[in-house]
């Protein structure tokens, strides 16, 4: 009975230890995930509020939080203003916030 015993507690830590590693590695990959966190670009378009007219054009100008193209960015257009908390606004989007780092396809170099 005492082997008996011995097996199964055998077979019970045999089976733990790989257990224990994935919850390990699974607490090591959330901790990389809060790391990329802090590199997430600013995001100043929030979808959840905006009306259908607004979401309608920024899809038919094919706005993006992110400018494919660094020199032509929103903070280097003719209807970009700036505005405190580091988004801005559009003169196109009716004064909407737009990134400074965002891109449309109605860019046009601020002079
Ligand atoms: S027109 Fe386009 S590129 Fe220019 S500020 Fe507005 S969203 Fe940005």
């Amino acid at each position: 009975m005492d082997k008996t015993m011995s097996r199964r507690a055998v077979l019970l830590r045999a089976l733990q230890l790989p257990l224990a590693g994935s919850v390990l590695l699974g607490l090591s990959a959330c901790d990389a995930g809060g790391d990329a966190r802090e590199g997430v670009a600013l995001v100043c378009a929030d979808p959840d509020t905006m009306t259908s007219a607004q979401e309608s054009v920024r899809r038919t100008l094919r706005y993006s939080e992110q400018s494919p193209d660094s020199n032509k960015a929103c903070s280097g257009c003719a209807f970009f203003s700036a505005a405190q908390g580091g988004c801005g606004s559009c003169s196109i989007f009716d004064g909407n916030v737009v990134n400074p780092a965002g891109h449309c396809d109605s860019w046009s170099a601020a002079s």
